[in-house]
């Protein structure tokens, strides 16, 4: 869908109407997203940094609908971390990927790290998710971004 000429969505702006792309690390999945995400968090709860083995995981949330794997050879594994929402995860390499629940219809939400690196670096983080669940051991954190209890109330 990209024209000749046209710079590839990793280089493009995160502007409307565009798309993104992401992997896992031994490269079996690879997936596009759509473009602006619907917001970017850092989550600090209790199973999301089980499942990753992280202080705390970096969230995309982006339309499920306009979502696609490509070019991969695997599809995700998936498991559910509590009754009403799923994580998945490359099988070959374990790489966390995404997450959906029914708390966010239509929505798919996928980790920061595993877009590709250029792009992820145009996608600025705008607060703390469940910052009272945080461990002391990430150390201080002076981003300025606000810090909500549980889930946003955005
Ligand atoms: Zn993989
Ligand atoms: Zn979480």
């Amino acid at each position: 869908m990209t024209a000749p000429g046209t710079p590839s969505p990793a280089h493009a702006s995160a502007g409307v109407g565009s798309s993104g792309e992401g992997s896992c690390l031994c490269g079996a999945i690879r997936y596009r997203f759509a473009l602006p995400p619907l917001w970017v968090a850092h989550c600090h709860c209790t199973i999301c940094r089980r499942a990753q083995g992280a202080g705390f995981v970096t969230w995309i949330g982006t339309n499920g609908e306009h979502f696609e794997l490509i070019g991969g050879a695997d599809r995700p594994c998936t498991y559910f971390s509590s009754p009403e929402a799923t994580r998945s995860f490359c099988g070959r390499c374990g790489t966390p990927l995404f997450f959906e629940s029914t708390r966010w219809p239509g929505e798919l939400h996928i980790t920061l790290g595993s877009v590709d690196p250029l792009l992820a670096a145009e996608l600025q983080p705008q607060a703390h998710v469940h910052w009272l669940e945080h461990v002391p051991w990430i150390g201080a954190i002076h981003d300025g971004l606000p810090r909500h209890d549980s889930i946003g109330s955005s």
